[in-house]
């Protein structure tokens, strides 16, 4: 990685860890699921509104390394609006990217996310940038199965 590539991807990277999009209080939470990555101190709890198979609205709080929190601010800003089933798959795809396994975008806006890529030449961060999409998948399936409440971790 060249080094303008290195800077921009920490520069996006502490843009949005400083300034977390995802942090905010809804009128009506739906779904909601908290996760922890125990080695590096990262906790997560994610907010899910849905309307039938969109997600609505969400929020997002993350306190724990520049990673883990700007993942989930990351995650955030591309989720909203988005049907469930287009969630999912974007999970997947962040999940192949991090661990460097091919993956095809299918023409969905990943807005910053393609920055993440940078983190799997860190293999111990991988579970910070992972931690708020297991969270948030594991909130969709509790919501597609009617259990509402439980706790994810990335262990
Ligand atoms: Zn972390």
């Amino acid at each position: 990685m060249s080094d303008a590539i290195d800077s921009l991807y920490r520069d996006v990277v502490l843009d949005h860890y400083r300034h977390p999009r995802g942090k905010k209080k809804l009128d009506k939470v739906d779904f909601r699921n908290s996760g922890k990555n125990p080695p590096c101190g990262d906790e997560i709890e994610v907010e899910l509104q849905l309307d039938h198979d969109t997600v609505k609205d969400l929020s997002v709080s993350c306190s724990g390394c520049a990673i883990s929190v700007a993942s989930g601010s990351m995650l955030y800003e591309v989720i909203k609006g988005k049907s469930i089933e287009e969630v999912r798959k974007i999970a997947r795809v962040v999940k192949a990217m991090l661990k460097g396994e091919p993956y095809i975008t299918d023409g969905i806006d990943f807005g910053d996310l393609d920055v993440l890529e940078g983190v799997k030449k860190f293999p111990v961060r991988i579970k910070c940038a992972l931690l708020s999409w297991t969270t948030l998948v594991d909130a969709i399936d509790r919501a597609q199965s009617g259990n509402n409440s439980g706790m994810s971790t990335t262990e």
